[in-house]
């Protein structure tokens, strides 16, 4: 949707090495972030998601979030070939992968283990994380899903 480069679930990635591993977590956003996805696919792939079908609620002890619900241990924007259905929407905390936290990297990430991507491209992905994921998220250490 902007002229970032692709990271999470890269169409070129070689999922058969990691077998989308990032998406075996399921993504935190905020309900605004929820409703700008759900309008974006509308829009993007003419599809209507509806919110309680794909996103459970993600209490921490700062406020009340929204997750992508999981299937069999997989985010349930995953299709079967293990690649993002959703890409062009996915939320930032996708985007933002294989950074984690604004001082951790998902050393697991064969982007990462293979040197495939920069330092430089790490940094900025670390700034991003810090100055574009919600405050309170950041904050958050755990989260008690519902669904
Ligand atoms: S874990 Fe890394 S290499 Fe695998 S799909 Fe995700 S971003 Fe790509
Ligand atoms: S929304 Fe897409 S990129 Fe994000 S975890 Fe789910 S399948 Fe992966």
């Amino acid at each position: 949707m902007n002229g970032e480069p692709p990271i999470s679930c890269n169409l070129d990635c070689d999922i058969n090495t990691c077998g989308s591993l990032c998406c075996r977590n399921c993504p935190v956003l905020t309900q605004d972030e929820v409703e700008k996805l759900i309008s974006g696919v509308r829009e993007e792939y003419g599809l209507e998601l509806i919110q309680k079908r794909y996103f459970r609620r993600a209490k921490g002890e700062h406020g009340t979030y929204f997750a992508a619900k999981m299937i069999k241990g997989q985010c349930i924007f995953l299709d079967k070939e293990k690649r993002c259905r959703i890409y062009r929407c996915r939320p930032l905390l996708c985007r933002l992968y294989p950074v984690t936290d604004a001082d951790f990297v998902d050393v697991r990430c064969p982007l990462v283990s293979g040197n495939k991507i920069s330092g430089q491209v790490l940094d900025a992905l670390r700034q991003r994380y810090a100055g574009e994921v919600d405050k309170r998220i950041r904050m958050e250490h755990t989260f008690r899903f519902e669904d």
